[in-house]
C-alpha cells in the first residue's frame, strides 16, 4: 500500500463503474437515498430543488437509427483529491466554514452538517453538480420516520449535503474491527449501499491503493476514464467503457 501524508498507510476510497454493465434501472439512486435518509419531495421533476446525492444519467452518442447508442450514468460525489492528493478539493478549498472536509486517511470528502451556515459556496465551485441544499426541513410520509437509518444525522433547512460515500459504515467497520482486536477492515466490512444494490455489479467500491481490493486492478483497465479529468480534480469514481464515444463524452 502507498503511504499516506502522515507517513501513515493511506487509504484512497473508491469506486469503478462499468457502464458496459449499467442499465440505468435507478436501484443505486433507490439504494442511496433509503441508505442516507433523503427525503423525497412531491415534485421530483424541479431537479434544481429534488435532492439525490447520486443520480444517473442518460447519455446518447447522438446518431439516428439504426447507429444511435446509449448509456447510463451513475454520478455520486466524485471526492476529488486535488493535484498531488494533497485533499484540495474545489469544494473543500472554498468552504468559509470548514464544514466540509478532506480525511487524509480515507480520501473521503465529508459534510459536516452543523458547521454548514448554507452559503452555497460549494455548490458554485463544485464541477460536478453534486451537492445539493435544502430548501425544506424534511418530511416524512407518516410512519415512515420509523424506517429512518439510526447512523446518518437527518439534515435540516437551509444547508448543503452531498454523497458521503455512506461513511458511517466505514466508522461502524471500524469501531467493530477495533472491538474484535483487528487494526484493518476487510474489502466486504465497507460498502457503499449503491454498490451492494447495483443488480448488474456495474458498481465496485473499494481501497484504490490496497492490491488487495477489487477497484485496484479494475481502474487499471485501458478503458477507464475519469469525468472532467482535465480539470486535475483527481477524483476517485472511475468510469469504465469499452466504447470511444462515452469515453470521449467523459
Ligand atoms: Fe467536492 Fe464536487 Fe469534488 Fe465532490 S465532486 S469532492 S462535492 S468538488
Amino acid at each position: 500500500m502507498e503511504k499516506g501524508h502522515n507517513n501513515t498507510t493511506a487509504k484512497r476510497y473508491g469506486m469503478v463503474i462499468d457502464l458496459d454493465k449499467c442499465t440505468g434501472c435507478g436501484g443505486c439512486m433507490v439504494a442511496c437515498m433509503q441508505e442516507n435518509n433523503v427525503p423525497f419531495k412531491k415534485d421530483e421533476t424541479d431537479k434544481t430543488k429534488s435532492i439525490t446525492w447520486l443520480r444517473v444519467y442518460k447519455l446518447t452518442n447522438g446518431k439516428p437509427y439504426p447507429h444511435n447508442d446509449i448509456c447510463y450514468l451513475p454520478r455520486p460525489c466524485q471526492h476529488c483529491s486535488g493535484v498531488g492528493d494533497h485533499g484540495h478539493s474545489p469544494c473543500v478549498s472554498v468552504c468559509p466554514a470548514t464544514a466540509t472536509d478532506y480525511g487524509m486517511d480515507t480520501g473521503i470528502v465529508s459534510q459536516i452538517y452543523t458547521r454548514c451556515f448554507g452559503c452555497r459556496y460549494c455548490m458554485a465551485a463544485c464541477p460536478y453538480h453534486v451537492r445539493y441544499f435544502n430548501w425544506w426541513d424534511p418530511v416524512w410520509p407518516k410512519g415512515m420516520e420509523k424506517y429512518l437509518s439510526p447512523n446518518v444525522s437527518v439534515r435540516m433547512r437551509g444547508i448543503v449535503e452531498k454523497c458521503s460515500f455512506c461513511f458511517h459504515r466505514y466508522q461502524l467497520a471500524v469501531d467493530r474491527a477495533f472491538y474484535e482486536g483487528r487494526k484493518e477492515i476487510e474489502e466486504h466490512e465497507y460498502q457503499t449501499a449503491c454498490a451492494q444494490a447495483c443488480p448488474s455489479k456495474a458498481i465496485t467500491f473499494g481501497d484504490l491503493n490496497n492490491p488487495k481490493h477489487a477497484v485496484y486492478e479494475l481502474k487499471q483497465n485501458p478503458n477507464a476514464f475519469r469525468l472532467l479529468e482535465r480539470l486535475h480534480t483527481n477524483t476517485k469514481v472511475y468510469y469504465v467503457s469499452s466504447r470511444s464515444w462515452v469515453r470521449m463524452a467523459g
